[in-house]
Order: structure tokens, then sequence, then C-alpha cells
């Protein structure tokens, strides 16, 4: 039987996603993995706990589909204290199964056949791979990457003036952002929230590292800003904030019109999560003194983590571009591996120095010409940088 013919021609041209691919090839060659971005140690313990004493006494049956009650409220307030935005819990939050199940829901309730969206390149996988789904016109937008070591990738904005003038429905916008570790600045925010606003573009906003910026970085969210609020949905995740990936939780806050929206394709998709972890995290979020004691300890240990990978690879040879926020460190590699393309030199460099990373192509719809940039994740035990950097 011919099943080919039979898979939905929407999903025919997309691979396995580069991460686990690379983790896969990591494990086959026994490799260290700093190309997918979850940290190779455990959660904070007190969410373990939380959690587990929810699994055993909670009511253990269906919970309502647009979440705990006790957690919407609970991240209603974090965001509040977090970026002084306020969201309704009844109305503008969802949680969702993970940040991946929020962005799928988004974009699924809001693209239509044919509808532009746009996308900041390098971009996070998952990203393309919704908008096929919903039928939608990836408009590719290319951050510039640094010509000199000690940069970070920057916006040409007559182009991004121009893009956006092109009939853009909606945009997605990732900061800090996944691959390049940028954090888009206050400035920057506002002048792309006026160009938004100025062509009514609706704006998801992927803030799943607002709480893993470095000194003296600082995020700013396009939520923040009054004039284009009504078309922001804002996307945060609860495994990214604290480093605990398997927590599957995130949410998604957006006005109550679009929340219904995205509330009703949440619902016919996972339906609704379980109820211990929810309620797990509503009483970890409830405790604000450990939680902001926690963000901030997190902060620190991943910007000497940062700081020690950043020093490896340039005393290996590598451009480094300043990673301001992420679990991420982008990294050309023009002076070591001559001509060869990303995918090669990932191949290689897993391999012959059994490291595995991602090749930046992978975050293009078309890979830029001479391209020689590679991710690499930090957020990994001390003994495993050290060890990677015995082999770099
Ligand atoms: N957005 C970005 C930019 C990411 O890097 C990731 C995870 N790699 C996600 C969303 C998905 O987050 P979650 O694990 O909460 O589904």
């Amino acid at each position: 039987m011919q099943i080919q013919n039979s898979i939905a021609e929407r999903w025919k041209n997309i691979g396995k996603s580069i991460f686990s691919e690379m983790s896969a090839l990591a494990q086959q060659h026994n490799a260290i993995n700093l190309g997918q971005g979850f940290p190779d140690f455990s959660g904070p313990q007190e969410i373990l706990h939380s959690i587990s004493n929810q699994l055993v006494h909670c009511h253990n049956q269906y919970s309502p589909p647009q979440g705990e009650s006790l957690l919407r409220v609970q991240v209603a307030k974090f965001i509040e204290n977090l970026a002084g935005v306020t969201y309704d819990p009844n109305s503008e939050v969802t949680i969702t199964h993970g940040a991946t199940e929020a962005l799928f829901s988004s974009v699924t309730a809001l693209v239509n056949q044919g509808d532009k969206v746009l996308l900041f390149e390098p971009a996070f996988d998952l990203y393309y791979q919704a908008i096929a789904n919903a039928g939608g016109t990836v408009v590719p937008f290319s951050l510039k990457a640094p010509d000199i070591s000690l940069g970070s990738w920057t916006l040409d904005w007559s182009k991004f003036e121009a893009v956006c003038a092109s009939g853009i429905k909606l945009a997605i916008f990732n900061s800090p952002h996944n691959p390049t570790g940028k954090v888009f600045t206050e400035d920057e925010i506002l002048r792309i929230a006026s160009i938004f606003a100025k062509h009514g573009i609706i704006a998801i906003c992927d803030e799943v590292y607002e709480n893993l910026v470095y000194e003296p970085f600082k995020h700013f969210s396009l939520s923040n800003v009054a004039k284009i609020r009504p078309l922001v949905i804002r996307i945060s995740s609860a495994g990214k904030t604290f480093g605990f990936t398997g927590l599957r939780t995130g949410w998604v806050c957006a006005p109550a019109n679009i929340t219904e929206h995205i509330r009703i394709v949440h619902q016919a998709t996972v339906f609704c999560l379980n109820p211990y972890t929810q309620l797990g995290l509503a009483e970890i979020l409830s405790q604000t003194d450990w939680l902001t004691s926690y963000l901030s300890s997190q902060r620190k240990l991943y910007q000497l983590k940062r700081d020690f990978l950043t020093t490896t690879l340039e005393k290996s040879g590598y451009l480094v571009s300043k990673t301001e926020g992420t679990f991420f460190i982008t990294a050309n590699y023009k002076n070591l591996g001559g001509d060869i393309s990303d995918i090669i030199y990932t191949k290689q460099l897993l391999i012959t120095k059994k490291i595995a990373t991602i090749p930046l192509s992978s975050f293009y719809q078309k890979s830029p010409n001479n391209f020689n940039w590679v991710r690499f994740a930090f957020c990994k035990k001390d003994e495993t940088l050290i060890a990677a950097s015995k082999l770099l």
C-alpha cells in the first residue's frame, strides 16, 4: 500500500526536529550533548516535592480545560510582579502543555490559509511547522549576524519597516531570542511596537526565556507597550523558567477576545492538563520569597556557565556572539572549519570531537549562503562543560 500518498500534504515536507535528531546522534556516538536546550541535571527539589504531594492528594480527574484556577491566579500575579503587566486570570490566562502547545494553539487559532506570518530568522523550528499546518505563508526577516566577535545580532530597520508594510497579519516575536541569545532592548521593542501598531500586526510573543536574562540586560516585553497590548499574545514556559523542561507546562496570556479562540483549539487538542503539576506549580508560584531567590540564583548560575563556555569557544578559535539571555551561544567556525556547510561541520564535530551542537541553518526557511554558525547550549553541569572544553 502506498501509505506515502496518504500522508497529509502539509506535513509531508516537515522532517524530524533537528534537536531530537542531534540528541539521538549524541547518544549513538556517546557524545556530549551541547545541542538540545535542556539542563542535564534535575529541576528544583521544591517543585518535585510540591507536585508529588499533589499527585497523591489532589482530585485526580480531568481538570478545567483553561487550567486550574489556582494556577491561573498565581500566573497572573507572577507576571504582574515580574513585568508589571496585568492579566485577568479568568478570561486572559490559559494553562497549556508547555509553550510548544501555547504556540501551536495560538497559531492555529489565528492563521488562515494564505495569511502572511513574519518570523525573525534564525527562528525556532516549531514556528514553521505550526504555520505550515495552518496553511499560512512564512515571511522571513533575517537578523544580521555580528561582524565582529563581540557583538549581538541586529536589525536592519529600513528592511524591517518594508517587510511589515507587505500585508503581514501576524508576527512571532521571540525575546530573549533562541538561538542568538539576543535580548531585544526597550528601545528596539518600542520601535517594533510602533511598526506593528501602524500595520495592525498581531504579535505572538514567545517569552519562554524571560527569566534567563543576564546582567546588565533586562527583559522588556511587547505586552508592556499599552498601544499594542490588544494585539499581543504573551507565551511563557514553566519548563524554561525553572530549568525543568519535563514539567511540560506553559501559559498563554492574551486579551479575552483572542483567548476565547486559543482555548477552543487547546480544548480540541489536549483538552486539559493533569491537575497535580498545575496545583504543585500554583503552590510554588505563591511562595514569592523562594521564587525570587531561586530565579536570581539560577540566573547567576547560568551566567557563570555562559562565561565559561564563551571563553572556551573563544580560546578554541570560534568567533562568539554576545549572549544576553537564554541557554545558548552562537559561534562562528569560519577560522576553524573552512568552507564546509554547518550541517557537515556539526556532524564532523560530533564524530571527531564527540560534541553535539545545532547547525544554525536549521533555524532558517532557506539557509543563507556561506553560513558558518552553530549553536551551543550551556545549560549543562559544570563537569559536562569542563569535559567539553577539554575536547574542544
Ligand atoms: N519557544 C522557544 C524559543 C524554545 O526554545 C522552546 C523550547 N526549546 C519552546 C518555545 C518550547 O517550550 P516548552 O518546552 O515549554 O514547550
